[in-house]
């Protein structure tokens, strides 16, 4: 069975349809990549996954579980999938690690001594143990990226969603995020990443999934992807980026 299995997608925004038949099977541990034209639906169809927005029809089945099922209760699913955008949103007035420490203390039924054990280590795995003290504001884009992966992470969740989290940083940092992606990629971790980053596409994906105006239009290896693509319009994307 597929972890998520998702069966003619649609989401309108009123008379807008941005997401018009989407059909994608995600297995445990596959790491998607998913490329598309700015305003091609690819953030809604992040954001429809995690229920953050209320699709318009079809089927969104969670081991076997339909999500968009009348009555099924979206607050415990949120935190089997977490989800990391562009602008990470640290709470400012919090430490990193309180930050990472915030949801757990929140809802997960364990001891502070234990949530802080597992926040440490997971700031450790990010590279940052070191800036658990210190404020948000303190830190780089790409460290403050780090801690928001850290603090998702926190919540122990089987999915994770990025959407293009470092297209809002300088060059210089974007490395290092990708670095912790892709760790995070190799220790077997299920992620669906929207990115502009061709080279963390090639090297770390199972699939890279072309998406253009609320259709996936090509969906294939990134092998396939990058030196075989079958749709003309997959072909002009690719161009595209590739030459820029
Ligand atoms: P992408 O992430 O691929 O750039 P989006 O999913 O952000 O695309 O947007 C797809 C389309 O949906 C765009 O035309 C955008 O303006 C529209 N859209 C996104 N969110 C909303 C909203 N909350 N209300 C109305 N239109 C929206
Ligand atoms: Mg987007």
């Amino acid at each position: 069975m597929a972890l998520l299995e998702i069966k003619n997608l649609r989401k309108n925004f009123g008379e807008l349809q941005v997401l018009k038949d989407i059909n994608i099977s995600i297995e445990k541990g596959e790491v998607l990549v998913l490329i598309g034209p700015s305003g091609s639906g690819k953030s809604t169809f992040l954001r429809c996954l995690n229920l953050l927005e209320q699709p318009s029809g079809g089927n969104i089945y969670y081991n076997g579980t339909n999500i968009l099922e009348h009555g099924f209760n979206p607050v415990p699913y949120r935190r089997h999938v977490g989800m990391c955008f562009q602008r990470f949103n640290l709470f400012p007035f919090m430490t990193v690690l309180e930050n990472v420490m915030f949801a757990p203390r929140l809802v997960l039924k364990k001891h502070k001594d234990e949530i802080r054990q597992t926040a440490l280590t997971l700031l450790d795995k990010v590279g940052l143990k070191n800036k658990a003290d210190v404020y948000p504001a303190t830190l780089s884009g790409g460290q403050q990226q780090r801690v928001a992966i850290a603090r998702s992470l926190a919540m122990n969740p089987e999915v994770m969603l990025f959407d293009e989290p470092t297209s809002a940083l300088d060059p210089e940092l974007v490395g290092e995020v990708l670095a912790v992606m892709k760790d995070l990629a190799k220790s077997g971790m299920t992620m669906v990443t929207v990115t502009h980053e061709m080279g963390f596409a090639k090297e770390v994906s199972d699939r890279v999934i072309f998406m253009d105006a609320g259709y996936v239009v090509e969906d294939e290896s990134p092998k396939e992807m990058f030196t075989n693509p079958k749709n003309e319009r997959t072909k002009a994307f690719l161009s595209r980026i590739l030459n820029k």
